[in-house]
């Protein structure tokens, strides 16, 4: 992890601080040469705070620490990617992230269609939702029709037509998305069960 980087005039060198897992953006801060020794040393992350004039390990008062996983270096080494496991909320200001963002794992798409899933779950008018009046009509009803297109899965799987196996596939899993909203649960939570066993 021993990396050579160019640092600024003042001898800085900026550290984007990234979560590991989520990989989402959680502060800046900047390095000199003896945080970013101290960092690797001591495996929480150390900057050298501009308006302290001094190192600061980042959670020496709070306790919340950024557990240091790896440093990469950039393409033209001039700037840190410091991939962390943060021990609480990382922004003074208690949010998790220092632009005011939740530190949650994000799955692209899927998330994105979880989001239209959960308004139309809410929503009050179920006419013209296909998604709206399958919540309407209830939870028996909804996970009926995972076990007609995990049915419809199957058969295709056993035809040589791709493109109808990846549509009920897709079916499936967009049935599975509505039975998880139902349960008051998200793709998240599946994820974590299935990381709780390897
Ligand atoms: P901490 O390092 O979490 O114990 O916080 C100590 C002090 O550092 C706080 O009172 C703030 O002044 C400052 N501080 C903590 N976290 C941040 C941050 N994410 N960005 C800027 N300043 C911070
Ligand atoms: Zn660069
Ligand atoms: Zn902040
Ligand atoms: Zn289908």
């Amino acid at each position: 992890m021993d990396v050579e980087f160019t640092k600024n005039k003042d001898g800085l060198v900026p550290a984007i601080i990234q979560d590991a897992t989520t990989k989402n953006v959680l502060m800046l801060g900047y390095m000199n040469e003896e945080a970013y020794q101290k960092t690797l040393k001591t495996k929480k992350v150390t900057f050298y705070s501009r308006s302290k004039q001094r190192l600061w390990t980042k959670g020496e008062e709070s306790g919340n620490f950024l557990n240091l996983v790896d440093i990469l270096v950039d393409c033209d080494r001039d700037t840190l990617l410091v991939k962390v496991l943060p021990a609480g909320p990382t922004c003074h200001k208690g949010t998790d992230s220092c632009w005011g963002e939740t530190n949650t794992m994000t799955y692209g798409f899927i998330s994105e269609l979880e989001e239209v899933i959960k308004h139309r779950k809410n929503s009050e008018n179920p006419e013209g939702s296909y998604v709206a009046s399958l919540f309407h009509k209830g939870m028996n009803k909804i996970a009926q029709k995972v076990g007609e297109e995990a049915v419809e899965v199957v058969i295709e799987a056993k035809d040589n037509n791709d493109e109808l196996f990846l549509s009920e596939g897709a079916d499936l899993l967009f049935h599975y998305l509505i039975l998880l909203q139902a349960k008051g649960y998200t793709i998240d939570d599946v994820v974590g069960v299935l990381k709780s066993r390897s």
